[in-house]
């Protein structure tokens, strides 16, 4: 389901973004019940939202039931987000977040160990494609770098990041 279209955000970004979007800049999320999340995933997933938030016209908040599901299984990448639209339209209608269940995960914390990957580095990238803003493989540092090394974490919003949400969301 996901189709996008690219087009570059501004002169002088070449982060890249697609014209779907969510009805409302109100993006609700929930937990999916049994769905493997650990006890201390919730917070960090709130963490990941809140700083989407606190930098751009967007507003991911937990609700309790929304059909915008999270929870963890056993799949072939870090993390996956799947963006169903209206059927022969570009309104985004519903999305689902998997987090892998297998990898060695660092919850919490900055120091990450050679040997672990970054959850709050997935969970603040996946929130990112609810936005459908896509991979950015030209920018090393940036949260929509699609690769992530064991040890490596990237927890901060950069500049093309905060710029490709604002641009189809406002501030
Ligand atoms: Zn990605």
């Amino acid at each position: 389901m996901n189709v996008f279209t690219i087009q570059k955000v501004s002169a002088g970004w070449n982060h890249l973004v697609s014209s779907y979007k969510w009805p409302s800049k109100n993006i609700s999320y929930d937990f999916k019940m049994g769905g493997g999340l650990d006890v201390n995933d919730p917070a960090l997933i709130k963490s990941a939202a809140s700083k989407w938030n606190n930098v751009s016209g967007i507003n991911l908040n937990y609700s309790g039931f929304s059909g915008n599901n999270i929870w963890e299984e056993n799949i072939d990448s870090l993390g996956r987000t799947t963006v169903s639209p209206v059927s022969g339209t570009k309104q985004i209608s519903k999305v689902n977040m998997i987090i892998d269940s297998r990898s060695d995960w660092q919850i919490g914390g900055s120091s990450i160990p050679s040997t672990k990957y970054d959850y709050y580095t997935v969970v603040l990238h996946e929130f990112g494609h609810w936005f459908m803003l896509n991979d950015d493989s030209s920018h090393n540092s940036v949260v929509m770098n699609g690769t992530l090394d064991k040890g490596k974490a990237r927890q901060n919003l950069q500049a093309e990041d905060i710029e490709a949400a604002v641009y189809i969301y406002g501030k």
